[in-house]
C-alpha cells in the first residue's frame, strides 16, 4: 500500500473507532446485529496467519544465512537484537502485572479456548509440543508454535542447497512471502470496518466501561515502550556504543518522526539508511547490513506489546496466567516479533501465536483493536529505534 493510503487508513480507523462507541452506546441492539461484519474480519485476519508466518519466518532466517559471510558482525547483531527483544518483553511483562490493566470488566467468553500446549507443564513437555510429528497437521490445527518450528527449520535448511536449487527455493520463499504481505495489506484494509462492528458490539454488551481498562492499557503500554526507549536502549548505546544517546538520537530525528507518522519499519528504513551515513556518522557497512536486518527481525516494541496485550486480554476475560504460561508468552512475544513484517498493524495479526500458545481468546483481538493505531506508531518508533542502538554498538564493538 503507498504511503498516502496508510495515512487515509489510518483515518478510517479512527472514525471507525468514533462511530463504534456512539452506535454501540446509543444503538446497542443494532450494533450487535452488525457485530456480525466484525468475525468476517476477525476470519480473515485468522486464515492470513498460517501462510503469512510460514513465509515470512522461512524467507527471515534464509535472509540471514544469506549473510552468513559477513559472520562476526552478523552473529553480534543477532545476539544484540535477541536479548534486547528479550529484555523488552520482560519489562512488558512486569508492568502489565503491576498495573493490571484488564482488571475490572470481565468480557462474556463464547467458549474457552484450549491451549495448543495444553496439559503440558514440565519444559521438556513444552518442547515435545512445539515440535510437530506431521508439519500439515500442525497447519490444519493452526498449531501456531508447531508451525513457527517447521518454518524456521525450513529457512535454516534452505541456506545449505547451492546454486539453482537454493535460487529458485528462495524465490519462492521470498515469493510467497510477497504474496501474503499483499493479501495482509488488503484485510488490513478492512480494518476500518472491523473496528467498527467489534468496538461497537463490545460496548453494546458491555457499556461505556470497558473504555476504562482500555486507556490504562494504552498507559501500560506506553510507559513499557518507554522504558525500554530512554533507560535500556540509551543505556546501551552509551555504555556498548560509547556514543551519547540524546545526540544520536537527534541525528535519527527524521527516522524516528517517519517510523512514528507512518508505524511502518520498512517505510522507514530508507530514511534510516541516510541517517546513518550522513548525520551519525555510522559506516556504510554497518549501517546496511545492521539496519535492513533489525527491520525485518528486530521489532523491541513490538514485542513488548505482544506481552502485554496477551495479559491483558488474559485479565479483561478473567483468565489467570500461571507462571509457566506467562514464561510461554515471553517466547512467543519473541517469535511474533521477529515475525512481524515492518507494516503497519502487523503486529496485531501476529497475536494470535500469542494467544493461541496460552489459550487465550482470539476475539480479544477484537477488543484492542480500536487502539491499535497510537500504539503501533508508539512501538513502530521503538522499533527502529533499537535498530538504531544496534547500528552504535555493532558499529563500536567492530571498532569503526
Ligand atoms: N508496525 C510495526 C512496524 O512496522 C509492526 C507492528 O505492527 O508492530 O514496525
Amino acid at each position: 500500500m503507498a504511503k498516502g493510503s496508510w495515512k487515509e487508513l489510518h483515518w478510517q480507523i479512527f472514525f471507525a473507532m468514533l462511530a463504534g462507541l456512539t452506535t454501540g452506546a446509543l444503538w446497542p441492539e443494532a450494533t450487535l446485529a452488525l457485530g456480525f461484519f466484525g468475525d468476517i474480519f476477525l476470519k480473515l485476519l485468522k486464515l492470513i496467519i498460517i501462510p503469512l508466518i510460514t513465509f515470512s519466518l522461512a524467507a527471515g532466517v534464509a535472509s540471514i544465512g544469506n549473510l552468513r559471510g559477513v559472520g562476526r558482525i552478523g552473529a553480534k547483531t543477532f545476539l544484540f537484537y535477541l536479548l534486547t527483544t528479550a529484555s523488552a518483553v520482560a519489562i512488558g511483562l512486569v508492568l502489565v502485572n503491576l498495573i493490571q490493566p484488564g482488571k475490572g470488566v470481565v468480557l462474556p467468553l463464547k467458549e474457552a479456548p484450549r491451549s495448543v500446549l495444553e496439559g503440558k507443564t514440565t519444559v521438556g513437555e513444552i518442547l515435545m509440543g512445539i515440535i510437530p510429528d506431521n508439519p500439515v497437521a500442525a497447519m490444519a490445527n493452526s498449531n501456531y508454535l508447531q508451525v513457527i518450528f517447521f518454518a524456521l527449520a525450513v529457512g535454516a535448511f534452505l541456506t545449505l542447497l547451492e546454486g539453482e536449487r537454493r535460487r529458485v527455493w528462495m524465490l519462492f520463499v521470498e515469493g510467497g512471502f510477497d504474496l501474503f504481505m499483499k493479501m495482509t495489506s488488503a484485510i488490513i484494509r478492512l480494518a476500518p470496518i472491523g473496528v467498527f462492528a467489534l468496538l461497537g458490539r463490545t460496548i453494546a454488551q458491555v457499556g461505556l466501561a470497558v473504555l476504562e481498562p482500555l486507556a490504562w492499557y494504552m498507559a501500560t503500554v506506553a510507559a513499557a515502550l518507554a522504558l525500554q526507549a530512554v533507560v535500556v536502549l540509551p543505556l546501551l548505546i552509551k555504555v556498548l556504543g560509547r556514543r551519547n544517546p540524546g545526540a544520536y538520537a537527534r541525528a535519527f530525528a527524521p527516522a524516528l518522526l517517519t517510523a512514528f507518522s507512518t508505524a511502518s519499519s520498512n517505510a522507514t528504513l530508507p530514511v534510516s539508511m541516510q541517517c546513518a551515513t550522513e548525520r551519525a556518522r555510522i559506516s556504510t557497512r554497518t549501517a546496511t547490513f545492521v539496519l535492513p536486518l533489525g527491520a525485518t527481525i528486530n521489532m523491541n516494541g513490538t514485542a513488548l506489546y505482544e506481552a502485554i496485550a496477551a495479559l491483558f486480554i488474559a485479565q479483561v476475560y478473567g483468565i489467570e496466567l500461571t507462571f509457566t504460561q506467562q514464561l510461554i508468552v515471553l517466547l512467543t512475544a519473541l517469535l511474533a516479533g521477529i515475525g512481524s513484517a515492518g507494516i503497519p498493524m502487523a503486529g496485531l495479526v501476529m497475536m494470535a501465536i500469542v494467544l493461541r500458545s496460552v489459550g487465550l481468546p482470539l476475539e480479544g483481538i477484537g477488543y484492542i483493536i480500536g487502539v491499535d493505531r497510537l500504539l503501533d506508531m508508539a512501538r513502530t518508533t521503538v522499533n527502529v529505534w533499537g535498530d538504531m542502538a544496534g547500528c552504535a554498538v555493532v558499529e563500536h564493538s567492530e571498532g569503526e
